[in-house]
């Protein structure tokens, strides 16, 4: 019978490493998590899109995160539209469609309209 050779202390020490590494991982993935939706919210609708709810952003989007939508009956509620920090992949698509320069990457928004980053967020209830 075949005999195993000892694990190298070098090996053991690799496996440590790598524990401690994925244990550190798990943590800042909980540590997002704690710290809201918003921190990681890629794209943000804001002011400009007041009254004026232009949906040309809605049809550019590819995964469908841009609400309310016209034939919703939420669309007549609410004054502007509003991006999911979720479901947004960050494509940028929404961007250079819509007529009155009302989205934003994250980065790009101006101070003045940080508050639109969680009045998007809140739309979805996150
Ligand atoms: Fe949709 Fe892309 Fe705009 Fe996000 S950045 S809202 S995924 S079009």
């Amino acid at each position: 019978m075949e005999r195993r050779a000892p694990v190298p202390a070098q090996t053991a020490e690799c496996c440590t490493v790598v524990g401690n590494l994925v244990r550190i991982s798990v943590l800042l993935n909980s540590v997002h998590i704690f710290r809201g939706t918003t921190d990681f919210m890629a794209y943000v609708i804001a002011e400009p899109c007041i009254g004026t709810k232009d949906t040309a952003c809605v049809d550019a989007c590819p995964v469908d995160c841009i609400h309310p939508k016209k034939d919703s009956p939420a669309y007549a509620e609410e004054e502007m539209l509003y991006i999911d920090p979720v479901e947004c992949i960050d494509c940028g698509a929404c961007v250079p469609v819509c007529p009155v320069s009302a989205i934003f990457a994250l980065d790009d928004l101006p101070e003045k309209w940080k508050h639109f980053t969680e009045r998007n967020a809140k739309y979805f209830g996150r």
